[in-house]
């Protein structure tokens, strides 16, 4: 299980398929991928291998931004459906998650009454609780006010249809990473799926946030205040 994001002046796809390749011995059940350009967003994901996810990606889709997944089921079996990367019933909002949220069924409940649910994982929850807080707040609040509510083990990485300059990112007990570089950054689980494209990564604590763009990034804590940390290199063999 993995995640992987580019943002950059590149097209993200390859990307975004060597860097699952690299993960892929952790082990997993399905793999995905979702790219955002002028176009809006796309999603490719498939269980099984990166190669069957690779036979189903359309070549002609370039885009600047996107995010990756590695699965291990945990809530609903191996299948397309379950794979991510999840949608929010509007379409805006494109997740990824590594992790378990223990309080899914509670904020299903609280939060997502008359919302239908198109899978049967715990990921899913999480997109449409901020598609909802999004009907009245901007994005960075509305995912922050979402992870205000999370119980669990989360890595996340969020694409927004509206605005395709930003990925958001958050962990809690799970890693995740943002690499550095120049007029692109990235996100990974492990640095060892970016380790060819930079060796500049910024560590990310639990409980926090990150608005990550192509030329910067934004760290900020669950109550919203800033928070400066500087880059460590990382010393894998490529
Ligand atoms: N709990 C999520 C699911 O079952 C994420 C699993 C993972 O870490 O890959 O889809």
């Amino acid at each position: 299980c993995g995640i992987v994001g580019y943002i950059g002046n590149q097209d993200s796809k390859e990307i975004l398929l060597k860097g699952l390749e690299k993960l892929e011995y952790r082990g997993y059940d399905s793999a995905g991928i979702a790219v955002v350009n002028e176009a809006g967003v796309q999603v490719f994901k498939e269980k099984g291998r990166i190669a069957d996810l690779r036979a189903i990606v359309d070549e002609k889709v370039l885009a600047n931004t996107g995010i990756g997944h590695t699965r291990w089921a945990t809530h609903g079996i191996p299948s397309q459906e379950n794979a991510h990367p999840h949608q929010s019933n509007s379409g805006r909002y494109t997740l990824v998650h590594n992790g378990v949220i223990e309080n899914y069924e509670q904020m299903k409940r609280e939060f997502l009454q008359g919302v239908e649910l198109k899978s049967e994982t715990d990921t899913e929850v999480i997109v449409q609780m901020i598609d909802q807080f999004a009907k009245e707040l901007s994005t960075e609040e509305a995912f922050r006010k979402t992870l205000q509510q999370l119980k669990g083990s989360y890595a996340l990485a969020l694409v927004d249809n509206e605005d395709k300059s930003t990925i958001y990112v958050a962990k809690n007990k799970s890693p995740l990473l943002v690499g550095l570089g120049e007029a692109f950054n990235v996100v990974a689980s492990d640095a060892m799926a970016m380790i060819q494209i930079t060796d500049q990564y910024v560590e990310l604590m639990d409980k926090e946030m990150v608005m990550v763009t192509k030329d910067g990034v934004t760290i900020k804590n669950l109550k919203g205040e800033k928070i400066e940390r500087a880059p460590y290199t990382a010393e894998l063999d490529a």
